[in-house]
């Protein structure tokens, strides 16, 4: 029998041949079970010569997370992929163990398995080469503009959805070349970081509007239609590595993992399956912070097949409400998301209590009298506290005293007994339990003593068996106490995964602001317009798919940053473009007798529903009186100006010619103007000025009129002050304006809440819950790309 000796020599031999690094040989060496997987592994695959240096990645990669509910038996079938060169890459080799992770003990079709991992799928060079030139030609305005500053991540990422068994590495190259091809060689300014100063100058002025955004280039906004948005999370597969360190200010270290066992429980349940959970405090409505959140998780378990919970975590009994729960579950079903369940943590409330007297029988916790105060300063010191070292049945009986209601609000807290001199401020001995002698929503008055977030969130997740918790970057600190807990209590411990959090200029999105929006009267209501509350945000008119594209486009990462309003903007823009009805319709009517018709005039005049688009009309009736916008008549005409004014030509949009041949004034306003109507010719070139018009519905009967309600930013300054009120300062007075007055045609006057139209040249409206009979009132969603005047010289 060979020497221990020999048998290490004889492995490094073979992991050499199969093309691994010298370093990562040795290493495979030294450990013994990973050595013998590994070795089983090329066994398995018959490869005991050597290989090429790709495949014997593959099987390195098969012997370090071969999943561990798979078969054993199967492992070679994997192997014999990799050794023929089926499988080529390591997402092939993923997908082929995400499946089998997903069989258990059934039978595995291996037809299915291969067709989801893309088995014996050959990409060609050439394939790779015209999926780049499509996409760096559907790119082509953006990278010429930003050259070798352009992130070229987005272009891969749309190159490897189309392509997704390619190699990655080869597409890189591609992609690479052909840039080069483009933009030939790097020249000075590609090497100079762009000059942020620079591109801040270009923003909009702070006076209180932003002015209209560019039209934006359909070739260069596309591209992130194409995106997997989930590439950039850990993959599903994560679940069963090992997940983070814990260090101790002793000097330990935890390598936080789930042990086998517990996986395999885990796995037993979920079958492998993704399971995510969106978990708002429903202290408040949701805002378009949320809506990302929400692509997150929802659309996390969605791309992977996966379920996810919507979880009221519900720990703070004073500031959480009914109507927010109902709310919650509303604006969710808005936006299209299926919770796969609706739970709350407060469901949980008896499991969590058990922990607690599991954790301090193990002497993890202790019953504390320090108050907040105290504790804090004892923080700041890095201090135990005076009641840390008590013993377990003390804490036991007085946790229990608390239960019972005998121990005063204020007076004890049940602490984790983690680490007080640990670097990382969320592992000094948190807070797990406070007493609170206010009845809960949904709990009712079962308790008088509630766990905190940080108790709470993590044991909820392993309870409900949640494989990835994604959340925002500010709780990546309180990674360790998270994983703390579940390890003193080892239970299952699931993937968490943090990004970045949305935030939009000139609006606030903190439930603590908005609340104090709301409260003090700032706006109207939670779903007041004017917040991106979805709320609000549904009451303008917004769409659910223009909050998912800008989630979309703006993608998951872990970068902070603010996104401009214009880029919300577009995307609503976009999606009502393609949804919204035309209609004609005047905000601030002024009088026009077309005194040549008689006053029984009515004659209906197609307009179009989506002119440019399709041939669709609807009718708009053509009176002896109609309205214009007051805007449109000038008493003299001046260069440049193309509505009317006396003795000029106008086109009143789908109908005719008018010809002012006059006004009338009263009080130095003018009260009417008159004209003379006259269908267009066959062949005769139209006047350049265009103008939307509203007849009346019937010959000598005004138009209903309607309240039009027109928002413009909420804040004055993009970024808005974070100390103390200042923020309050920064509000823009002018956010709202009324329009009384404004008529539009039946259409739009009999149309009911929630309606969406275009309103030719003023921008996108939607029906008002507001509304009742006599009295409509329409928010502007947003205005339309082109001003006023561009749109008139344009028609
Ligand atoms: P806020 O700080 O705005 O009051 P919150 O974090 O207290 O919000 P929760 O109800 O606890 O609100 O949040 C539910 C989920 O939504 C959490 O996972 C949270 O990380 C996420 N979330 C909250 N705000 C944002 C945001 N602006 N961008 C992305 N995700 C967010
Ligand atoms: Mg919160």
């Amino acid at each position: 029998m060979a020497s221990r000796e020999e048998q290490e020599q004889e492995a490094e031999r073979i992991f050499l041949s199969i093309g691994l690094a010298e370093k990562t040989a040795k290493t495979a060496v030294s450990k013994k079970k990973f050595r013998g997987e590994l070795l089983e592994v090329i066994e398995e695959a018959g490869l005991k010569d050597g290989c090429d240096k790709s495949r014997g990645t593959l099987l390195y990669t098969s012997a370090s997370t071969y999943p561990a509910n798979a078969m054993l038996h199967r492992r070679h079938f994997i192997q014999e992929y990799i050794s023929t060169g089926k499988l080529k890459s390591s997402d092939q080799l993923e997908a082929a163990f995400k499946f089998l992770s997903t069989c258990g003990e059934q039978p595995v079709d291996w037809k299915k398995l291969e067709e989801s991992a893309g088995i014996g799928v050959e990409v060609t060079p050439l394939q790779i080469a015209e999926e780049v030139a499509k996409v760096l030609s559907a790119n082509k305005d953006q990278l010429t503009l930003e050259r070798y500053h352009m992130n070229t991540g987005k272009l891969l990422a749309a190159v490897k959805t189309a392509l997704k068994w390619a190699d990655g590495s080869k597409v890189k190259q591609e992609l690479d070349d052909q840039i080069l091809q483009l933009l030939g060689p790097k020249r000075e300014q590609d090497l100079v970081k762009p000059d942020k100063k620079k591109t801040k100058e270009k923003k909009p002025k702070e006076n209180g509007a932003v002015a209209e955004a560019a039209p934006a280039n359909a070739e260069d906004t596309e591209a992130w239609r194409h995106a997997d948005p989930y590439a950039f999370l850990p993959n599903p597969a994560e679940n069963n590595k090992v997940h983070t360190t814990v260090n101790f200010s002793n000097g330990t270290q935890l390598r936080i993992a789930n042990s086998a066992e517990k996986l395999a429980e885990h796995l037993k349940v979920t079958g492998g399956k993704v399971v995510t959970r969106f978990p708002p405090e429903p202290n408040g409505y949701l805002h378009i912070g949320h809506a990302k959140a929400m692509f997150v998780d929802f659309g996390y378990a969605e791309r992977y097949n996966g379920d996810c919970y919507l979880r009221f975590d519900d720990t703070n009994p004073e500031a959480e409400k009914q109507e927010y729960i109902d709310h919650i579950q509303d604006i969710v079903a808005w936006l299209g998301y299926t919770p796969y369940k609706v739970t709350y943590s407060s469901d949980y409330f008896t499991e969590l209590h058990n922990f607690a007297i599991q954790l301090i029988k193990s002497g993890n916790a202790y019953v504390d009298h320090q108050t907040a105060d105290e504790i804090k300063a004892y923080r700041e010191e890095r201090r135990p506290s005076p009641w840390r070292d008590r013993p377990i049945e003390e804490s036991l009986k007085l946790f229990e005293d608390m239960r019972r209601g005998l121990v005063d609000e204020g007076k004890a807290t049940l602490r984790m007994r983690m680490d007080p001199k640990n670097d990382n401020y969320n592992m000094f001995d948190l807070i797990a339990y406070r007493i609170k002698f206010t009845p809960h929503p949904h709990a009712g008055d079962a308790w008088c003593i509630y766990p905190s977030y940080d108790y709470t969130h993590c044991l909820v997740d392993a309870l409900e068996n949640i494989t990835h918790s994604l959340c925002t970057l500010e709780f990546e600190s309180r990674r360790a106490s998270y994983y703390w807990l579940l390890h003193v209590l080892d239970t299952y411990k699931p993937v968490v995964w943090e990004y970045a959090r949305l935030n939009i200029t000139h609006n606030v999105l903190s439930k603590r602001k908005l609340n104090r929006l709301v409260t003090d009267g700032f706006v109207h209501g939670w779903d007041d317009p004017r917040l991106l509350t979805l709320a609000g945000l549904r009451r303008r008119g917004v769409t659910p798919q223009a909050i998912k594209n800008l989630c979309q486009e703006i993608g998951i990462t872990r970068s902070d940053g603010e996104i401009h309003l214009h880029k919300l903007d577009h995307h609503i823009r976009a999606d009502l473009d393609a949804t919204s009805p035309r209609v004609l319709a005047v905000l601030e009517p002024r009088r026009l007798v077309l005194t040549n018709l008689p006053a029984d005039h009515f004659l209906t005049c197609d307009a179009r529903v989506f002119p440019g688009r399709t041939e669709e009309t609807y009718p708009v009736p053509l009176t002896r009186v109609v309205y214009i916008a007051a805007e449109d008549f000038r008493e003299v005409d001046s260069k440049g100006y193309y509505a009317l004014a006396p003795q000029k030509n106008v086109m009143l949009k789908y109908a005719g010619i008018v010809t002012c041949t006059g006004f009338e004034k009263s009080g130095g306003k003018v009260t009417e103007v008159r004209g003379e109507f006259r269908p267009l010719q066959a062949g005769e070139k139209p006047p350049k000025g265009v103008l939307s018009w509203v007849g009346q519905p019937r010959p000598g009967v005004e138009p209903t009129m309607f309240e039009a309600r027109l928002y413009d930013v909420l804040f004055k300054t993009s970024s808005v002050a974070d100390t103390g009120d200042d923020w309050l300062e920064d509000l823009n007075p002018a956010s709202l304006t009324t329009k009384t007055g404004a008529v539009s045609t039946p259409r739009v006057t009999e149309a009911a809440p929630g309606t969406r139209f275009q309103m030719e040249r003023l921008g996108y409206f939607c029906v008002d819950p507001d509304s009742r009979p006599g009295k409509l009132v329409l928010n502007r969603t947003c205005t339309l790309k082109e001003t006023n005047l561009a749109a008139l010289k344009g028609a």
